[in-house]
């Protein structure tokens, strides 16, 4: 359920801004916040289990500059400056002055326990731990830290520099002033925060995913996805339609939520029998990211 109104009163309790973060795993999503926070202003340490990704994590933030700077909307001295917030590393030293940590590691419930478990034990008492999960309960998760009053979740949307709101999703547990300095992190990196209660889909994703269900319902009664498409983006006036917003989720990713998500609300979503997205998957058309899906993409 989204709670209307808590985010602007949450502000107002903020005890401590955040001038130091961190986020673990340089991934899809880690690299952007890496970006978007130093971007931002506010130095970030990003912290991996592999130098490969770490690289990877870096280009990201600098891809996006480069772009910036190509276009003339910033200068180099401005992209490396930015740069310079970023620090990747290997190790959990760097992190034990942060304010806030991003989890952003694989969507794994176990790996992301041990993680939490991990980074905690390096950190100040005051420091507030979020996740950025998409899909595990922020609950079930919170038993694997000390402090519960000081996490909660952070979703963020991909690409993390483009899309601007920010699922800050409350625990039982979590402290009012957590919610409220997590709140203000998520405006000062420039992002909408919306703050909601813990349940499968958190809010984008239970909207999110009945209306691809409906749109595979079309598609096994036999309607062209493409002309799904057409009629959502050119008649209806959205950036893209289903199909195509399912190849940039991805395939993989929306078909572990399908799952969820028919898990959590059975009565809503029921499994499709067929669904285009599982048996998409089941062919490795996995969208964007292996530039077939839906639609071809090479
Ligand atoms: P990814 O696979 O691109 O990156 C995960 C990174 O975590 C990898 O670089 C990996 O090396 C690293 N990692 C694994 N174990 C680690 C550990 N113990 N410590 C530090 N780093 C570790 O994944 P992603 O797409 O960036 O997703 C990360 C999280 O964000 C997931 O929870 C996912 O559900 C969530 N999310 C993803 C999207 C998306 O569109 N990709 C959108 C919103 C949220």
């Amino acid at each position: 359920q989204v709670v209307k109104g808590k985010a602007k009163k949450a502000a107002k309790l903020v005890d401590k801004p955040v001038n130091k973060a961190a986020v673990l795993g340089a991934g899809i999503m880690g690299g952007g916040i890496a970006y978007q926070s130093a971007y931002k202003g506010t130095p970030i340490v990003m912290k991996d289990i592999n130098d490969k990704a770490l690289t990877l994590g870096l280009a990201t933030a600098s891809n996006i500059l480069t772009k910036q700077v190509e276009r003339g909307r910033m200068s180099a001295t401005k992209m490396a400056g930015v740069l310079t917030n970023i620090t990747a590393t290997l190790s959990y030293d760097a992190v034990k002055d942060v304010d806030v940590v991003v989890e952003a590691v694989v969507e794994n419930p176990k790996v992301k326990a041990a993680v939490l478990a991990e980074v905690e034990s390096y950190l100040s008492d005051e420091a507030i731990l979020t996740s950025n999960t998409s899909t595990i309960s922020i609950d079930l998760l919170a038993q694997s830290v000390k402090r519960p009053e000081k996490f909660c979740g952070m979703h963020f949307f991909n690409p993390v520099n483009r899309m601007p709101l920010v699922e800050i999703i409350r625990g039982k547990q979590t402290s009012d002033a957590t919610i409220a300095s997590v709140v203000a992190y998520a405006a000062k990196m420039g992002k909408s925060p919306i703050v909601v209660n813990d349940c499968p889909g958190f809010y984008v994703n239970r909207v999110l995913f009945p209306y691809f269900a409906g749109f595979s319902q079309l598609v096994l009664e036999g309607v062209d996805f493409a002309k799904i498409d057409k009629v959502m983006e050119k008649e209806f006036g959205w950036p893209m339609g289903p199909a195509y917003l399912l190849d940039v989720v991805g395939i993989d990713t929306a078909d572990h939520c399908t799952g969820v998500m028919s898990a959590g609300f059975p009565q809503r979503m029921q499994k499709i029998e067929n669904d285009p997205v599982s048996v998409l998957f089941e062919n490795n058309r996995l969208g964007q990211k292996n530039s077939q899906g839906f639609y071809n993409h090479g």
